[in-house]
């Protein structure tokens, strides 16, 4: 009998869930409803004019606010 050895592909798991991590590589801020992460990412534009958007996560399910994704 042969056995495969190969039985998940190399892949890094930030790839499939960047949507759930900073660029740093640690866990964005969960906010349980699209409004939470509204005023969350309102409150930023207000202190640091950053243009957040809340989106809601594919990885955990709630919502985080972050740079919109480019969609190429
Ligand atoms: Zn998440």
């Amino acid at each position: 009998m042969q056995r495969r050895r190969r039985a998940k592909p190399a892949t890094r798991p930030l790839s499939r869930v960047a949507s759930h991590f900073t660029r740093e590589g640690t866990p964005k801020t969960p906010y349980r409803t699209e409004a939470e992460a509204r005023s969350s990412a309102q409150l930023a534009w207000t202190l640091n004019r950053a243009e957040l958007d809340a989106y809601r996560c594919d990885y955990c399910h709630q919502w985080h606010i972050g740079k919109r994704f480019r969609e190429d």
